[in-house]
């Protein structure tokens, strides 16, 4: 089962250093986790994912329900074996696909009935399915079904996924049969404080493994997200593991970290890695640039990637600019070795308790944008 232990908190904020033990491993957090929507981090192998020091990565459940199907992956021995991944993995609980994804979507208490966005097929998604297709899975961590509202939604409408979200959360915690499989509820509540608070109080009155902090990251200013983390996060119990869904650029993680959160989720890496960009400690490169036509330099200096060992800008803007799969395998491994590294460090300062000096840090190096394109 799922153990979190607190090591160590910032004297100077809520950022704190732990460990979760998995079924598939141990990881420590802060921990950022690479996404696998098709049960694959794109483009990145497992054996990769392994020598850059992920200890878990996230799949998607509404994709992997609609394609190749539950039964074909309990088939194979669970999703683990499917994909051959040694370490942790996190299923979502496809709330968030399907409100993106799914077309002609409607939401009642009984579920979300939607069509597929691959075949038209129609289906009712409901809080005990998405327990047992994430238990045909066998993630070491399962999430609960949550009506997430768009953004912006009106008041009343986030108030209805508040009080939806906990009545689907006490259906997923009734469903649970699985014992080697930890399921975290999610907080809802959108931009407004009296309903974040409501939902922080009722999912975890349930009583949960870990807790998510979901509907942030969807578009709102930086700003109010970080006031949404300051009245959602000490609503928390203090033991157990804190996940903000669908973050991963470096200022936000920081951010989020100070605060209290422990472990993070994006498709920003390999996203970026197919516009041609890297991460980097200066901030986002533009690969595809001329300017890079006859730089022969890697990426970044002192950078310990097989990427940057190897190749230089002005090959990996070839690559780019001719369509060769290679260069998105090379500038995602290097991106998911810049943000993994960064949470490596992230970690070093929790533990001598030099956390605010290493972001000050941080924050000086970038010039510009420090991320790459958009959000999330
Ligand atoms: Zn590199």
């Amino acid at each position: 089962m799922l153990e979190f232990r607190v090591i160590k908190t910032s004297s100077r904020s809520r950022a704190r250093l732990g460990v979760l033990q998995t079924p598939h491993g141990e990881v420590m957090t802060p921990a950022f986790m690479p996404v696998g929507t098709q049960a694959s981090v794109k483009s990145v192998s497992p054996r990769e994912l392994l020598e850059l020091g992920a200890g878990i990565i996230l799949a998607n459940t509404y994709h992997l329900y609609l394609r190749p199907g539950p039964e074909v992956i309990a088939a194979a021995g669970g999703l683990h074996r499917f994909m051959a991944w040694p370490g942790a993995i996190l299923t979502d609980s496809g709330g968030y696909q399907v409100m993106s994804l799914g077309a002609l979507r409607r939401v009642t208490d009984a579920g979300v009935r939607f069509r597929s966005h691959i075949d038209g097929s129609e289906h009712l998604f409901t809080p005990e399915l998405a327990v047992a297709v994430q238990e045909a899975l066998g993630s070491d961590i399962a999430m609960a079904l949550d009506d997430v509202p768009s953004y912006p939604a009106a008041k009343e409408r986030v108030a209805e996924s508040v009080r939806r979200t906990a009545l689907w959360a006490e259906r997923t915690r009734l469903a649970h049969k699985r014992q080697d499989q930890a399921q975290f509820g999610i907080i809802q509540g959108g931009v407004w404080a009296d309903l974040r608070r409501e939902s922080a109080i009722s999912i975890t009155s349930i009583g949960f493994d870990g807790y998510a902090i979901g509907g942030l990251s969807v578009g709102e200013p930086k700003p109010m997200m970080y006031d949404m983390l300051d009245v959602t996060v000490p609503l928390l119990p203090a033991e157990k593991v804190r996940y903000l869904m669908g973050v991963g650029t470096p200022d936000v993680l920081v951010e989020a970290v100070r605060r209290g959160v422990d472990i993070f989720d994006c498709v920003l890496p390999t996203r970026v890695a197919r516009h041609g960009m890297a991460m980097t400690k200066k901030g986002r490169l533009v690969i595809k640039s001329r300017a890079y036509a006859y730089d022969f330099s890697p990426i970044e200096e002192g950078c310990t990637c097989y990427t940057c060992q190897n190749f230089s800008r002005a090959y990996l803007r070839h690559l780019y600019h001719a369509q060769e799969g290679l260069g998105l395998r090379l500038l995602s491994i290097h991106n998911l070795a810049y943000l993994l590294r960064f949470m490596a460090e992230m970690r070093a300062a929790l533990a001598d308790d030099e956390f605010e000096a290493w972001a000050a840090e941080a924050y000086a190096g970038w010039t510009g944008d420090p991320l790459g394109p958009g959000e999330g």
